[in-house]
């Protein structure tokens, strides 16, 4: 049999509630995902209801294109489940008793302590000369079908508790001896600069570079700039990829990086308090728990957040936060004025290093003349400083959004005086 090299690839996905719009095909994005990390490029996706003449013929047409084709679903017991069967006739295969895999399945029914019925044995069926691929994770393996010209098939259960697991246990050291390339990604994380105005600021010929490429990225109050390089190992890939965020570092870019690599902006500040072994409280109006909440996400954030207030009525912020009523009157409770004394009063009554406050209108209802729906004040203050900023989101941004951002940037704000204060 042929070991060719393989480059490309068709993920199909088969399923009639697929296709009707009952579940959301996330394998598909799953399995794009990880066959660009093996640099196998996937030229199409595709969803077939259960449905075996279309099936067939969707395998045969997919089978011409590429080298690969990734199918998803259908190897389950039942009659609808004809994925194999279908695959088997593609490839000129008869079915027979995989008596590996019926063992296999007699032990996880054993061991789940559930009844096994006669049409479990169905899943131990193979196309004869199937490389079967055990599921540790479900009753129905996965299995890979290798054509006389090199061609190859890749038949995964639906599941995606039990598909993604596989794909990187079984499939990927399967498929990895045939790939002649790797693509390889780092990201930057950049907070305070919109995606028009990183682009500016990079060179053009970083922007044009073919390897590694650079793709800029925008979600909710930050961009990403994702470098991928191409290389026939990780070294490689990873040299190429480190000498142009080394290169991205020296430009107008390079004071916005909160992080490479890191998973979040929280992610950035509870780390960046864990190693100064300091603690944080939040004040949030607008945000309502958002900036607490996504603190509390970070496993191991025990020992560095102490707690935090909503506060979203104005007589909340007086008795929780000491803020004065004189001077909410006086300044309006969105105000620089207020979201200071709401860090100041946070830090006071939680006893911390560090406070955050948010003060805003989200809208769609609310604001005035000088801070309209959008606006959001955020001040972050340490025993020594207070740092207070006005958010200037646009007005035609729904309310989830202005307060998503509003407390990525507060989060962000936080980190900023941290690392800036002590290097
Ligand atoms: P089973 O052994 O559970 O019958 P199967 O291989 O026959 O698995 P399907 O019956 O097609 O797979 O799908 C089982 C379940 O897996 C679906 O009900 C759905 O919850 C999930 N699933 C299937 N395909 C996808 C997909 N493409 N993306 C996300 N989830 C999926």
């Amino acid at each position: 049999m042929k070991q060719s090299v393989i480059r490309s690839a068709e993920i199909l996905c088969v399923g009639t509630e697929l296709l009707i719009g009952d579940i959301v095909n996330t394998n598909a994005a799953y399995i794009a995902r990880r066959l660009a990390t093996l640099g196998i490029g996937v030229y199409r996706q595709s969803v077939v209801g259960d449905n075996p003449e279309r099936l067939a013929e969707d395998l045969r047409a997919a089978l011409e294109r590429v080298d690969l084709v990734i199918t998803s679903g259908g190897l389950g017991p039942t009659y609808d489940d004809l994925t194999k069967e279908t695959a088997a006739k593609v490839f000129g295969r008869e079915m027979e008793l995989h008596e590996e895999s019926l063992a296999r399945i007699e032990r996880y029914f054993a061991a789940t302590g559930r009844v096994m019925t006669d049409n479990n044995r169905k899943q131990a069926m193979m196309p004869t000369g199937a490389i079967v691929l055990p599921n540790d994770y479900g009753t129905a393996p996965a299995l890979a079908l290798v054509r006389e010209d090199g061609k190859t098939l890749v038949m995964l259960p639906g599941p995606p508790r039990e598909l993604e697991p596989i794909f990187c246990e079984q499939v990927e050291p399967f498929l990895h001896p045939r790939c002649d390339a790797i693509l390889y990604s780092r990201n930057i994380h950049i907070a305070g600069l919109g995606e028009s105005a990183v682009e500016s600021a990079l060179p053009r010929e970083l922007l044009d570079s073919t390897n590694p490429t650079l793709a800029p990225y925008c979600t909710a109050g930050e961009v990403r700039l994702r470098v991928t390089a191409k290389a026939e190992n990780e070294q490689s890939a990873a040299a190429l990829c480190d000498a142009m965020i080394q290169r991205i570092q020296t430009t107008a870019v390079a004071p916005y990086i909160y992080g490479i690599d890191v998973p979040s902006a929280e992610a950035a500040l509870v780390a960046a308090l864990s190693e100064k072994g300091l603690t944080v409280a939040t004040a949030e109006s607008c945000t309502g728990g958002l900036i607490a909440k996504r603190l509390t996400d970070i496993a191991g954030c025990s020992a560095v957040v102490a707690g935090g207030a909503v506060t979203y009525q104005t007589r909340e912020k007086t008795a929780i936060l000491g803020v004065s009523p004189e001077l909410i009157e006086r300044c309006s409770v969105v105000s620089a004025e207020v979201a200071e004394a709401m860090a100041k009063g946070a830090l006071a009554r939680f006893d911390t290093d560090l406070a955050i406050a948010t003060t805003g209108y989200a809208g769609p209802g609310g604001g005035t003349e000088r801070d309209p729906v959008g606006t959001v004040y955020i001040a972050v203050a340490t025993k020594a400083t207070v740092r207070v900023r006005r958010l200037s989101l646009s007005p035609w941004r729904d309310r989830a959004y202005i307060r998503t951002v509003a407390a990525t940037n507060a989060i962000l704000d936080a980190w900023r005086l941290l690392t800036a204060s002590n290097g």
